[in-house]
């Protein structure tokens, strides 16, 4: 195999030894830098067993000098643009990452360790309404205190990103939380919305389930939703049903049969919102959990509907009960009707 010698462009990479260019590496190999798997040229340093991608090699990257040893224990890399190199969610707030990042090149698989620049620089100790008698201090984890036997939304969760903390009052803030708009004007809903940044128990308007923290309250409209709820979207399709699934905040008493949620068979509180077919012809309703769960749902949004499929006789009236299937619904198991179409 034919080696070079060539500097490299940005010497930050591997500090103790030079690097040497193999035009044609001839393995699958696995680069030290960003911790994947890469086929194509590569720099090697044979005495540390280090290899460097060559599209990794290319990357504009500095050493974050400034970056806080408290939140991190080994030296981070500024990386002004990953070319989509990094695949992996941001170790603070645990959202995708985009845009200019930090990076560990010391943590290996699967401990990988990334930051967005706006998490990374994050203020170390905050004034927050949140705690109103303590400064917060960012912690890369919430407290061991946590761990043992506590209800707390994070412990349920299972949050490991970033925390604003008060060792005193013993409760912590997520980064994510921390970094949500606090307005939103424009909304799917249509209104304006303001973000609620408290400890405070509430019943969600949009999924009709209890909620213990930093909820979304949309004014005009008199409705408080959870953060993961306010991106629900107002048109799915499930893989269980034909047709357009929309949701409401408001589902009126004489639109339906029974309240009860057809993927579950359990009873929807008209109270709060939920999911139901968008035919006229068809009067199935589906908790907005049940119909957003990952089994039955692959992420598919409809952004127009469709007036002559919405109105279109309901194809599933064809559809005969084939038998009950169990199926889990996070770690519930549930009868599942299995249909076929009779044509
Ligand atoms: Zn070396
Ligand atoms: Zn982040
Ligand atoms: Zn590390
Ligand atoms: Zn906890
Ligand atoms: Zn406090
Ligand atoms: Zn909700
Ligand atoms: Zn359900
Ligand atoms: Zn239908």
């Amino acid at each position: 195999m034919r080696r070079v010698r060539v500097p490299l462009p940005h010497y930050p990479f591997h500090p103790p030894h030079p690097l040497i260019l193999l035009p044609n590496y001839p393995y699958l190999g696995s680069c030290n830098f960003f911790e994947r798997r890469f086929r194509g040229f590569a720099y090697r340093c044979d005495s540390c067993d280090f290899d460097l991608h060559g599209t990794c090699a290319l990357l504009q990257v500095s050493v974050a000098s400034n970056f806080p040893t408290c939140l991190h224990q080994h030296p981070l890399f500024f990386v002004q643009n990953h070319d989509e190199e990094v695949i992996n969610d941001c170790c603070g707030c645990k959202n995708p990452l985009s845009g200019p990042i930090y990076h560990c090149s010391d943590c290996t698989y699967p401990t990988i360790f990334n930051l967005h620049k706006k998490c990374a620089e994050s203020s170390l100790e905050i004034q927050h309404p949140y705690d109103r008698k303590h400064p917060l201090t960012l912690l890369s984890a919430p407290a061991a205190t946590h761990r043992l036997d506590c209800s707390c939304y994070l412990c349920k969760i299972q949050w490991d990103g970033f925390v604003y903390s008060c060792s005193i009052c013993n409760f912590d803030l997520t980064l994510d939380d921390f970094l949500a708009p606090k307005e939103i004007t424009f909304s799917s809903h249509g209104h304006h919305r303001v973000l609620l940044l408290k400890q405070i128990s509430f019943v969600c308007d949009s999924c009709g389930i209890a909620g213990d923290h930093s909820p979304y309250l949309y004014i005009m409209c008199n409705l408080v939703v959870h953060k993961k709820c306010i991106s629900m979207p107002r048109n799915i399709m499930i893989t269980r049903h034909h047709h357009v699934i929309s949701h409401s905040f408001y589902l009126q008493e004489d639109q339906f049969e029974d309240w009860m949620c057809r993927i579950c068979y359990e009873e929807v509180d008209m109270r709060y919102g939920g999911c139901c077919c968008s035919n006229s012809d068809c009067i199935y309703i589906f908790h907005v959990h049940c119909a957003t769960n990952k089994a039955i749902w692959d992420g598919t949004i409809i952004s127009e509907v469709d007036e002559r499929c919405k109105e279109a006789p309901c194809e599933y009236r064809n559809l005969i009960t084939d038998g009950v299937e169990q199926m889990s619904i996070g770690e519930d198991m549930v009868a599942v009707e299995i249909k076929k179409c009779v044509s």
